[in-house]
C-alpha cells in the first residue's frame, strides 16, 4: 500500500490560536500585526521581514511564552488520534512550521505529542529581547521568492505521497508540492482564488475520516 507523508503546519492549524500573534499581542507591541498583515498580504514584506519586526518589540523569558501558549493557544481537535491512525497504518506525520521549536516542542509535549517531528526556525525569548534563530532553509524558493517550507519539504520526502495542512502565508508553497491538501482559513481563501483543489477541515477528525476514507475506497 502506497503511505503518506502528512505535513502538519502548527500555528493555526495544530493550534486553534497562532501562537505568534499571542506572545506579540502579550509581551511586545499590541496592534502591530494589524498595521504589518497588510504589507504582508499584498506582497510588500515578507513573512521573515515582518516576524523580525514584530519579535524586536518582545520582551519575555522562555517561561513566560510557553505559559502564554499553554493557556491560550488551544490545540484543536483529532490531532492525537488522527498522529496514532497515521503511524498504525505506516505512515509519517511530520510538524513543518515557520514558528519556533522551544514554543512548539514544549506545546506538543504537553498534549502528550512530544514524540512527533518538528521542522521549524526557533526563537531566543529573554527579558530584555527576542532574537530569532532561522533555520536552514536553503537556496530561495522560485515559486515564492522566499525561503520557505519547500527546501524542507523536499529533504524530508521519501518518494511517499505528500498530504498537506495549512491555514496560512506561509503554507502556499507546501501546498502547492502536495498530493492533496487539507486547508482551512486564508490558505481555503487563497487556493480558492486560484482555483486549485483542496479539501477544508475544521479539526483533525475530518482530517482523518477524509483520509481513510480515500485509502479504503483505493484498496
Ligand atoms: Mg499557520
Ligand atoms: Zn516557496
Amino acid at each position: 500500500m502506497e503511505t503518506l507523508l502528512i505535513a502538519c503546519d502548527f500555528d493555526g492549524t495544530i493550534t486553534q490560536r497562532d501562537t505568534l500573534h499571542l506572545i506579540v499581542e502579550e509581551y511586545g507591541t499590541r496592534g502591530l500585526w494589524e498595521t504589518i498583515e497588510p504589507r504582508l498580504r499584498s506582497g510588500e514584506v515578507t513573512l521573515e521581514d515582518a516576524m523580525q519586526e514584530e519579535f524586536a518589540t518582545v520582551r519575555a523569558t522562555p517561561e513566560e511564552v510557553v505559559a502564554l501558549v499553554l493557556r491560550d493557544a488551544g490545540i484543536r481537535p483529532g490531532l492525537t488520534d488522527l498522529v496514532r491512525w497515521a503511524r498504525a497504518e505506516g505512515h509519517r506525520f511530520i510538524v513543518f512550521s515557520s514558528g519556533f521549536r522551544t514554543v512548539i516542542r514544549a506545546a506538543l509535549e504537553h498534549w502528550g505529542l512530544g514524540d512527533l517531528e518538528v521542522v521549524s526556525h526557533d526563537a531566543l525569548f529573554t527579558a530584555q529581547g527576542c532574537t530569532l534563530v532561522w533555520s536552514d532553509r536553503g537556496e530561495t524558493c522560485v515559486e515564492c521568492g522566499r525561503r520557505c517550507k519547500r527546501h524542507d519539504l523536499r529533504g524530508r520526502l521519501r518518494g511517499e505521497r505528500l498530504v498537506y495542512i495549512g491555514d496560512g502565508i506561509s503554507d502556499r508553497c507546501g501546498a502547492g508540492m502536495a498530493d492533496l491538501v487539507f486547508a482551512r482559513a486564508h490558505l481555503a481563501r487563497d487556493l480558492s482564488a486560484a482555483g486549485l483543489p483542496f479539501v477544508s477541515f475544521d479539526d483533525f477528525v475530518e482530517v482523518r475520516e477524509a483520509l481513510q476514507d480515500s485509502r479504503s475506497r483505493a484498496a
